[in-house]
């Protein structure tokens, strides 16, 4: 589904990604973890064609994903829930939903935002309320929820769990683990590591812009050093 070969970006003169290489198969879910500041988020920027990349090729779904502008990705399948959440605050949580459905006119809208509200009850309850007023995981479910509604093939998650109380992390982590039933193929990046690991198929671990280690998920989950510098086990 997704191919990353050799992906170098930089800020200015400061190259951040140092050559990175990973893929996704379609229907897997896919971490990459990492200390605050290892390039996870500019990794994603990249894949979502935000951030320029100094070299190295993206491939999604057979093409050529890099050389696609940003603004016609989502219409390739590639969709991407942002750090921070970046949803709307002034606009309604049905407008944030409307807005992730920017692509479409067909009647298709309404039940993907009735399948939007079946996953999220709680954002059905409060649809016509003012996004701002969110809590931050309602806010976290809506930023995923919007992504949801552009049909991507790809869903790119940037921090869901980022200053969530535990048990909101353990229900957003079970939604994301249920978008494999719904076809969704999943790029999750996380400082979670446990909490990603544990609903991955696989992982990467990422180092100051390099991957310095990859495999099945159990298998990293019981690598002694994984354990001590990112489970604190
Ligand atoms: P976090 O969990 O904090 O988001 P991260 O692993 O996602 O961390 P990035 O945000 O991708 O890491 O940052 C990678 C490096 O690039 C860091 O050293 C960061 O300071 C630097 N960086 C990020 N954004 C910018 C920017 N806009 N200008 C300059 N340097 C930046």
């Amino acid at each position: 589904m997704l191919t990353v070969e050799g992906l170098r970006s930089r800020y200015g003169r400061i190259e951040v990604l140092h050559g990175i290489d990973l893929h996704v198969d379609s229907g897997e879910i896919v971490t990459v973890v990492g200390a605050n500041g290892a390039g996870k988020t500019t990794l994603l920027r990249c894949l979502s064609g935000v951030q320029p990349l100094s070299s190295g090729t993206i491939t999604f779904r057979g093409e050529p994903l890099h050389l696609v502008p940003a603004y016609r990705r989502l219409a390739r399948g590639l969709a991407h829930s942002p750090e921070g959440r970046q949803i709307f605050t002034n606009l309604t949580v049905e407008e944030n939903l409307r807005l992730g459905a920017f692509l479409y006119t067909d009647e298709r809208v309404e039940k993907d935002m009735d399948d939007a509200f079946q996953m999220f009850p709680i954002l059905k309850e409060k649809r016509n309320l003012v996004a701002g007023g969110l809590s931050g995981g309602q806010q976290q479910m809506l930023a995923m929820a919007r992504a949801l509604m552009g049909r991507p093939f790809c869903l790119l998650l940037d921090e869901p769990s980022m200053g969530l109380a535990p048990i909101v992390v353990q229900q957003i982590f079970e939604v994301i683990s249920g978008l494999k039933a719904l076809g969704v193929t999943v790029l999750l990046v996380e400082q979670n590591a446990f909490g990603a690991l544990k609903i991955a198929d696989r992982g990467y671990v990422m180092e100051t812009g390099r991957i310095t280690m990859q495999g099945p998920s159990e298998e990293l989950i019981s690598n002694p050093r994984i354990r001590e510098a990112y489970l604190g086990l």
